[in-house]
């Protein structure tokens, strides 16, 4: 019977902590090195705290800690991992407007998108798995069917909380145990998790969260006793653990970039598909591995659609992340936007045509305005490239044909959009495209009950559904 609206209005009592440590065995505990980073509001790139850098031996500790909790939690009953599971679910959900303030200071991303999907998704993520946990020999029936060990999970900075519970419950559900790294430029709710865990009664050392960049990261895919690896981040660093873990037998799943086509066909609800473009190409700043980045138009619509496109970019609000009119918030790091501004460039150099509509954008922060690029080709590296920007790339087509060999023609097969009142043009699309998902009359809709995953340089494994218990269980048979 609990709604989000009984969460608590007032943000007042939401209390940062100066310095955030390890959470190692049910502790939040010291580096060993005591080195720490600044964690920065990208709005105004302010520090908001100091949060601990897990070193080797600190991902050594957190390692041990999770190889004896799960000599325990995997002989527990499901029905008990379950309770569990269930209860971190439930605090979640109550403190929903704290870890939404939280997200949105920093990570970015416009609070109403936080508040709305990145936070009640992450809690209902972990409700589902709860469900799954004492029903796994009906998900795989009659296959006998173990734990994995200890997952290492690697997670990036566009959905923090949301990739957490991506990788945390299905993990714990099938009775494995965790070793997480959330990014380092969004660590904050991941160590407000932390608080929920230890909370919860979770067995000590059955999650552990450890802090800190590529070198932790690389710690844990290193590691020796670590069974599995769960990678969700850009394509280069997914090849690297891919070849750092040959020849051991961790298993691995990669969730890496995308480059989404987004197609509207000239009989399409064009007023719908256009708030379809601007969903999926603006929503969280276009930091989204599915977003669609690439749009296609049937060439008799292509002039009302980027006309009525042109004129809704004109109305997007840029600005405060914990502004509740915001559409368009901070770009995550001053890293980040160098990348997107570069590649604005790069489009440029190579011919294309801009358009920005007018916007003040604010002085101090991270800040990049929507932008679009029409004239471009095929070849041109603003449409082969991901740019995990609000960048959007336009090109027009005539036949179902010529947009299924475009569409399909980039490195990465993660998602696309199609657009059309015609129900076999949407199952033509879909058995064509090489899109790990492909969303009809929508964009961006994401369900813990589905499973989301990529081919080719996109990844493999899912997440989500059924299938996301997949890469927690071993079988026996
Ligand atoms: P990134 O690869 O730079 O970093 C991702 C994570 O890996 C971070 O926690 C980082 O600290 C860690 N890392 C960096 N170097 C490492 C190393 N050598 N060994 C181990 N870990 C290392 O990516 P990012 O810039 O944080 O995230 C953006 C990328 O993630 C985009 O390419 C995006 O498409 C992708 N992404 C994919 C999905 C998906 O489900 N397919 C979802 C979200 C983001």
């Amino acid at each position: 019977s609990w709604t989000y609206a009984d969460a608590p209005e007032s943000t007042d009592h939401i209390q940062l902590k100066k310095r955030y440590e390890l959470f190692i065995d049910g502790e939040f505990v010291k580096p060993v090195k005591g080195k720490y980073f600044d964690t920065v509001n990208p709005s105004n790139q302010n520090k908001i705290a100091a949060v601990a850098e897990a070193s080797t031996e600190d991902v050594d500790k957190a390692v041990k800690a999770a190889n004896k909790a799960f000599k325990g939690w995997s002989k527990l009953s499901g029905k008990e991992r379950g309770k569990y599971i269930f209860r971190i679910a439930r605090l979640i959900q109550e403190r929903a407007r704290e870890f939404s303030v939280i997200e949105s200071l920093d990570g970015g991303k416009p609070i109403r998108e936080s508040r709305d999907i990145d936070i009640p998704l992450a809690a209902n993520h972990f409700f589902y798995y709860a469900g799954w946990a004492d029903k796994l020999e009906y998900a795989f029936p009659n296959r006998k069917l173990k734990p994995v060990g200890v997952a290492g999970q690697i997670i990036p900075w566009n959905f923090p909380l949301l990739m957490a519970a991506w990788k945390i419950a299905p993990a714990l559900a099938t009775g494995n145990t965790v070793v997480l790294k959330p990014a380092e430029t969004t660590p904050l709710t991941a160590m407000k998790l932390a608080e929920i865990i230890q909370e919860s009664g979770l067995p000590k050392g059955v999650v552990n969260i450890v802090t800190g960049a590529g070198d932790t990261g690389a710690a844990i895919v290193n590691h020796p006793d670590i069974d599995k690896i769960a990678f969700t981040g850009s394509t280069n660093v997914g090849k690297y653990i891919q070849k750092a873990i040959a020849g051991t037998s961790k298993k691995l799943t990669l969730e890496l970039g995308g480059k989404g086509a987004n197609i509207i066909f000239e009989d399409a609800a064009i007023d719908q598909a256009v708030e379809g473009i601007v969903n999926a190409i603006f929503f969280n700043q276009g930091h989204v591995c599915c977003a669609g980045s690439r749009l296609f138009v049937q060439e008799s619509v292509a002039d009302i659609v980027i006309q009525k496109l042109k004129d809704r970019m004109g109305t997007l609000i840029v600005g405060d992340p914990l502004d509740k009119n915001t559409d368009i918030g901070a770009i995550n790091s001053s890293k980040q936007l160098k990348t997107v501004k570069d590649y604005i460039k790069i489009g440029l150099n190579e011919g294309c045509e801009i358009y920005q509509p007018e916007c003040e954008l604010p002085k101090k922060g991270n800040w990049c305005a929507p932008t679009l690029f029409l004239n471009v080709s095929q070849s041109h590296r603003i449409v082969q490239e991901e740019i995990f920007g609000p960048v959007l790339t336009i090109q027009t087509f005539r036949t179902v044909d010529e947009v299924i060999e475009k569409a399909n023609n980039t490195p990465y097969g993660l998602s696309a959009g199609v657009w059309t009142q015609k129900g076999s043009k949407i199952f033509n699309l879909t058995q064509k495209l090489n899109a790990g998902v492909v969303w009809a009359n929508t964009y961006n809709k994401f369900d813990p009950t589905s499973p989301f995953g990529g081919y080719k340089e996109s990844g493999f494994g899912r997440e989500g559904g059924l299938h996301g218990l997949k890469g927690y269980v071993k079988f026996e048979d």
